[in-house]
């Protein structure tokens, strides 16, 4: 059964603060930087599984849509504001493939393992390795919230064929950073907050919080 909030939980329609936060994702690591990202804000961090949130259906062509509405069922499911965020790998030589499809690329039941091994495969014998990282995160305050706090952001890399380092998840150990000659699962995670396209998203996000909650 879903927690019930009660008045004094409830998000800023009430107070005008936000003091407590579901995070909209069933991805453990995923919800261990954001933990990082938002613990300067003093903010009561709570993981949906902790609520027995379904997951929601993420049907949309678009990482906005889909971003909308893993927040909204959260928000549904809790009774309080909540925070998602969609991502995915968009290669330019595939024409912005895996994108929003990134998590099932290589099929709905398979393993990051199996979805690296599809986009290797698919970059066989391929020149052009220039690939981003997007995630779009978005912030309602209830279900029904009119003006969702919506942040965008980007990391540039180029996808390389031989996996380095054990950190971060996803396509990490296959994602260069240029610049840093280091790729995702090689960074320390405090790094990767500053890097990543989450991090840059969410920088955006705490502009809009600041405005919104001064
Ligand atoms: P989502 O949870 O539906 O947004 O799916 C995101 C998918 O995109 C993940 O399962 C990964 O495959 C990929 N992805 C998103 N962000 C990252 C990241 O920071 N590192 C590695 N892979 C990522």
């Amino acid at each position: 059964m879903a927690a019930k909030r009660s008045d004094n939980d409830r998000g800023p329609g009430r107070s005008n603060m936000l003091t407590k936060l579901v995070i909209a994702t069933g991805n453990a690591k995923k919800l261990k930087e954001f933990e990082r990202l938002l613990a300067p804000l003093g903010i009561d961090v709570l993981a949906q599984s902790a609520f027995n949130v379904p997951e929601a259906p993420e049907p949309h062509c678009t990482f906005l849509e889909n971003a909308l509405a893993k927040a909204r069922n959260a928000a549904k499911h809790t009774g309080l504001p909540a925070l998602a965020d969609d991502s995915g790998i968009c290669v330019d030589a595939l024409n912005g493939d895996p994108g929003v499809n990134s998590a099932y690329y290589a099929g709905p039941h398979k393993s990051d393992d199996d979805n690296n091994a599809k986009l290797i495969a698919n970059l066989r014998g391929v020149a052009n390795r220039r690939a981003h990282y997007t995630a779009v995160l978005a912030l309602v305050t209830r279900e029904d919230d009119p003006e969702p706090i919506i942040a965008e952001g980007r990391w540039y890399c180029e996808v390389i064929d031989t996996p380095r380092g054990e950190g971060g998840f996803g396509y990490d150990p296959y994602f260069l950073d240029s610049e840093l000659g280091l790729t995702g699962a090689e960074m320390p995670i405090d790094q990767k907050g500053v890097r990543s396209h989450r991090g840059r998203a969410f920088a955006k996000l705490l502009e809009a919080l600041k405005e919104r909650y001064p």
